[in-house]
């Protein structure tokens, strides 16, 4: 079904991680339907583009900065380049993310959780202090008393401790202690929420072999949609409307919340 979208978000410049896939590119093309500039950032760059692309095909401004966010040098030019081409990132969102290889917490490697933790945990955290930072020399638009927004993709691993994603899931309660702890150092200039979808067709789950068949575990773990109150996986577009919502003047009043996307299958 199409409708018109409210122009929500114009004048403001957004910066989303992990933005050449799934849930990332359905938050980009969201926040410029509604009016917004992007940066958009991904480790791949050919994805990144493809994004960007998309977005210009809407008559919005999008420029593209590879980086890989577990790398502190990278996110300081990102950071750079992003100030640099538009003054300023009002709504920031911490997407980029992996799941991993499935393994019981007794039996994973540590590099592996290494490198999960790296990317899920590290990197929002550093893309957050990095923009943060910048963020509370700016302006504020003169639409809002607020300096920028953050917005936090976590899951609901990270509110119950799933088997065989333990890394996952820690790495994703962590990005919600880290979503509170801000929000309480950093208001009443930002907001900092957080987001935690359910199970959402993405490639999250079809990137590597391994990663594949966990991902169908997981759908057959939960008998696909059986038992999701709403009977149907989530869309990226369905984590993209509530990121518009936390990214607008909307929801001013929100801050440390950490908000389920899910079809109803997790209730904490
Ligand atoms: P996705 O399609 O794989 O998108 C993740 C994107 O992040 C990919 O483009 C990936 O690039 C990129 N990325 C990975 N490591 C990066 C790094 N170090 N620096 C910059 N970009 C990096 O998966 P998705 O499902 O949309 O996931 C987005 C977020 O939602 C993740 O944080 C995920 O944990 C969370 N989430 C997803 C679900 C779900 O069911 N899909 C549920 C709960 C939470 P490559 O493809 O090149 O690695």
């Amino acid at each position: 079904m199409s409708r018109t979208l409210e122009q929500r978000l114009s004048g403001r410049v957004a910066l989303v991680t992990g933005s050449g896939s799934g849930i990332g590119r359905a938050i980009s093309i969201r926040f410029a339907s509604e009016g917004a500039a992007l940066v958009i950032n991904d480790v791949d760059e050919k994805t990144a583009l493809e994004t960007r692309q998309m977005i210009e095909k809407l008559g919005k401004k999008a420029i593209v900065v590879k980086a890989d966010i577990s790398k502190s040098a990278e996110v300081e030019a990102m950071a750079k380049e992003a100030y640099e081409k538009f003054g300023r990132v009002d709504v920031l969102v911490n997407n980029a993310g992996v799941s991993g290889i499935p393994y019981k917490l007794i039996d994973l490697p540590e590099k592996e959780w290494d490198e999960v933790m790296a990317v899920n945990l590290r990197g929002t955290w550093l893309v957050s202090k990095v923009i943060c930072k910048r963020m509370l020399k700016q302006e504020p638009l003169k639409i809002s008393t607020l300096l920028g927004k953050v917005i936090n993709i976590s899951s609901i691993a990270g509110k119950t401790g799933e088997q065989t994603v333990g890394c996952y899931s820690a790495t994703k309660a962590g990005i919600i202690a880290v979503t509170q702890a801000m929000a309480r150092e950093l208001g009443p200039k930002i907001t900092v929420n957080a987001i935690c979808p359910g199970f959402i067709l993405t490639n999250i789950y079809l990137n590597k072999e391994e990663v594949v068949m966990a991902g169908a575990r997981i759908f057959e773990n939960i008998h696909t949609v059986g038992e999701i109150p709403l009977k149907r996986i989530g869309q990226p577009e369905d984590v993209a409307n509530v990121a518009a919502f936390l990214a607008s003047t909307d929801s001013d009043y929100m801050t440390g919340q950490a908000i389920n996307i899910c079809g109803g299958i997790a209730f904490h």
